[in-house]
């Protein structure tokens, strides 16, 4: 047995880096450990040992530690269980992430999530554009994301808007008219009854949106941190007075134009007859309160998003990639933590690994169910 018990030692270490690895090429012509591995061997049993240094029986001993290695490596297959031989320690609660956890896929358990959300006291939703995909809102980014012959990241900046303030309104008023005939899908309501039902308990939802729609405010939701601003807000460029504004269309001389299709002549409006301040005295020209490309985000905004993603105790990831803004800088200073975090997405990413839970497929069905009323729910 004293091979085996010598390769627990040196096997314990390199099982999470055997991990990700497929169990075939463990399996193949390459040794499944290394030649510091084999002198950790020739180590322990003693360097004076003349044995050990006969090549030949060096290697059938080693082809007899690879089938006890692969023999051990197959009772390994539950995490929990892994976890335990890594460590010596219990296993973590359900969600949480030790060292060897954070290498192993996420759980798409909807009874171990419901488990984790029954005890949540303080629950931060980071929501990204593909919450409102599903309501057919466009993002005019990616493949067949344009607005005329340009894509958002041409026209949502302030080089664009001094170059051009007509086209930039067009293309917002454009969007403003058109989340008139959108409405919030599930997801958004699933999120919004979830809000409304555990404040009864005394329990808190925030939402820290990277969408600028309000679909979330139109489902209900009221602690909402809007991070890139809103489609319904304007800033004047004078007085910089930001205010709510729900008129259609927002401007006399933008009513009919704003069109998508290529061919579409601009409007070339005169900067007088765009959206100007109603601040007395002011009439300075507004620009959608929104934060465009190569712009910061709003600090005292993100000063609240700070503090809710200091105390909440899950982290809910939903319709936006965890690679990219603004998941990217929020989730995985969540899951550091040791907080549980559930992505809800229509695909994995490279950062889904450092989560915990991991649901697939669209947010307004996987939500819904994750977010229903728990058993334990007494009001
Ligand atoms: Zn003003």
């Amino acid at each position: 047995m004293a091979p085996t018990l010598t390769f627990m030692t040196v096997g314990c270490a390199r099982v999470a880096h055997l991990l990700p690895v497929d169990v075939a090429s463990a399996t193949g012509d390459q040794a499944p450990f290394s030649r510091q591995s084999q002198a950790l061997l020739y180590r322990h049993r003693g360097k004076t040992s003349r044995l050990w240094q006969d090549k030949q029986v060096f290697s059938s001993v080693q082809n007899l530690v690879s089938k006890i290695f692969l023999m051990i490596l197959l009772q390994f297959t539950s995490r929990r269980l892994l976890y335990q031989a890594c460590s010596s320690l219990k296993p973590p609660p359900i969600g949480i992430q030790g060292p060897c956890w954070e290498m192993a896929r996420p759980s798409s358990s909807m009874a171990d999530f419901r488990e984790v959300f029954a005890k949540a006291k303080h629950i931060a939703v980071i929501t990204g554009a593909g919450v409102s995909a599903e309501s057919g809102v466009p993002t005019f980014r990616g493949a067949g994301g344009y607005w005329r012959k340009w894509q958002a990241q041409q026209l949502a900046t302030p080089e664009a808007f001094s170059r051009n303030p007509s086209r930039v309104w067009e293309f917002y008023h454009y969007r403003r008219e058109l989340m008139l005939s959108k409405s919030p899908n599930a997801a958004h309501v699933a999120i919004a009854d979830c809000e409304a039902r555990l404040s009864k308990q005394g329990r808190k939802v925030v939402v820290v949106t990277q969408n600028i729609d309000e679909l979330h405010r139109r489902a209900g939701s009221k602690d909402l941190l809007e991070i890139h601003g809103s489609l319904f807000k304007t800033r004047c460029t004078n007085c910089g007075n930001v205010a709510e504004n729900y008129k259609s269309p927002i401007c006399k001389a933008l009513e009919g134009k704003g069109a998508p299709d290529p061919d579409t002549q601009d409007a070339c409006l005169p900067v007088g007859d765009l959206p100007r301040c109603e601040k007395q005295g002011c009439s300075g020209l507004l620009r959608p309160h929104v934060v465009w490309f190569g712009e910061t985000l709003d600090s005292n905004v993100l000063t609240e998003v700070e503090k809710e993603l200091d105390v909440c105790d899950l982290c809910l990831v939903v319709g936006t990639s965890s690679v990219v803004y603004p998941a990217a800088m929020f989730a995985p200073q969540v899951a550091a933590r040791g907080v549980p975090v559930a992505e809800f997405n229509m695909e994995t990413t490279p950062a889904t690994t450092s989560f915990s839970f991991h649901f697939q497929g669209p947010c307004g069905t996987t939500l819904s169910e994750a977010l229903a009323r728990h058993e334990s729910e007494i009001i």
